[in-house]
């Protein structure tokens, strides 16, 4: 039986991109090398919609949050970081351990950082200088209002800093047009690539603060970084096999056009969202908010989330997501990004369904008719 991966990254991988990476290595100062890169780069600035800079690292997403911190900070500088998740709360944690002045706005989970919120906050601490925002709480499943919060930190005059990992290339994003300085993301999430390269976009206002940055940085030096992209080259070996794949994912990307990929991660999220709801579970997530690349289900408090994932990998073959950090067995997750159709979906929502009935669930009266609604 293959597996449906719909755990919120990794995610599956297209043949497509599986293929691309059969290639053989070359040498990363080569031609070849050259030409595969500065191709990667622009189709990623054209993904992110900037004509800032894309770079890359061999390195898991987090590492993008100290790539912000060390590069975009000098020590002790206030920093605002907005937390609805646990995601949210690992970039704070970051900025802290590094030495940041870390003030939170810190949401119930399931929310989402609001206008009204952020700007109460920011009138709290006036002094920041960079605001954390997670474009998409992948442990809940809410996608902040990031147009309306990144333009509401550039009329303070604070640095816009995004982590985008479970939203970029599956979520509208238009990184210059809505003034977003920073922007972190990991190739296994809406990139469909399998995890291991970290892309950073950087935009002027971002380089203004690099200059002016007094942390001391070797492997996460965006500058140097910068420096041998413009030649179509990396500081270190670059990840080739996932280069290989990106640059093909990002063929497909932009080949369907940006804005019909979004579309369809919408279709998904409503497709799941009410999949969920029909089984008579309640969505974890504001509704105004709820997230187009990963789902996020409230458990029945006699349920233990664990027992689930573990029933519904054993019975059907189907991969879904635990919850994350408090939240780690009372939510379930279903992941609907990338390489993801609706048939995937229903196979999913059938074993939840399947398996919670076999455990005596019963939807009540209020779920079943809030869903008929
Ligand atoms: C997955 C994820 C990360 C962490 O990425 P890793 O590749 O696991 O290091 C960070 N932020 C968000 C929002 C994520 O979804």
């Amino acid at each position: 039986m293959a597996t449906n991966l719909r755990i919120p990254g990794p995610t599956p991988v297209p043949p497509s991109v599986m293929d691309a990476m059969r290639r053989e290595m070359i040498p990363h100062r080569g031609p070849d090398f050259k030409t595969l890169y500065l191709d990667t780069l622009r189709m990623a600035r054209e993904a992110h919609r900037t004509d800032g800079d894309v770079l890359t690292w061999p390195a898991s997403g987090s590492a993008g949050w100290e790539v912000a911190v060390v590069n975009l900070f000098s020590p002790g500088d206030p920093v605002l970081a907005t937390i609805c998740g646990d995601f949210g709360e690992r970039f704070s944690r970051v900025a802290t351990i590094f030495g940041l002045d870390v003030r939170e706005l810190v949401v119930p989970w399931g929310q989402a950082v609001t206008p009204e919120l952020l700007r109460n906050a920011l009138a709290r601490d006036p002094d920041v200088k960079g605001v954390f925002l997670t474009h998409n709480e992948t442990s809940t499943g809410v996608t902040n209002p990031l147009p309306e919060l990144a333009a509401i930190v550039r009329e303070h005059g604070a640095l816009v800093v995004v982590d985008s990992v479970s939203g970029v290339g599956g979520l509208p994003l238009e990184m210059d047009a809505w003034g977003v300085d920073f922007v972190l993301s990991g190739s296994q999430k809406a990139w469909m690539c399998p995890p291991g390269l970290l892309i950073c976009a950087v935009g002027p206002r971002a380089w203004d603060a690099v200059a002016r940055s007094a942390f001391p940085t070797f492997y996460w030096d965006l500058t140097a970084n910068r420096r041998l992209a413009a030649d179509g080259m990396t500081p270190t070996t670059p990840s080739l096999t996932l280069l290989y794949g990106f640059h093909t994912a990002l063929e497909r990307i932009l080949d369907q056009g940006l804005e019909a990929v979004w579309d369809h991660h919408r279709r998904l999220g409503e497709f799941t969202r009410r999949g969920v709801t029909d089984l008579g579970l309640e969505l974890f997530a504001d509704p105004v908010y709820a997230s187009n690349t990963v789902t996020g289900i409230m458990l029945p408090i006699d349920h233990s989330a664990k027992a689930i994932v573990k029933a519904v990998r054993d019975k059907f073959g189907v991969e879904i997501g635990a919850g994350q950090g408090k939240m780690a067995d009372a939510m379930l997750r279903i992941g609907h990004m990338g390489w993801c159709d609706e048939a995937a979906l229903q196979d999913t929502l059938d074993a939840i369904g399947s398996v919670l009935r076999a455990r005596g669930f019963v939807p009540t009266r209020a779920t079943v008719m809030a869903s008929t609604s």
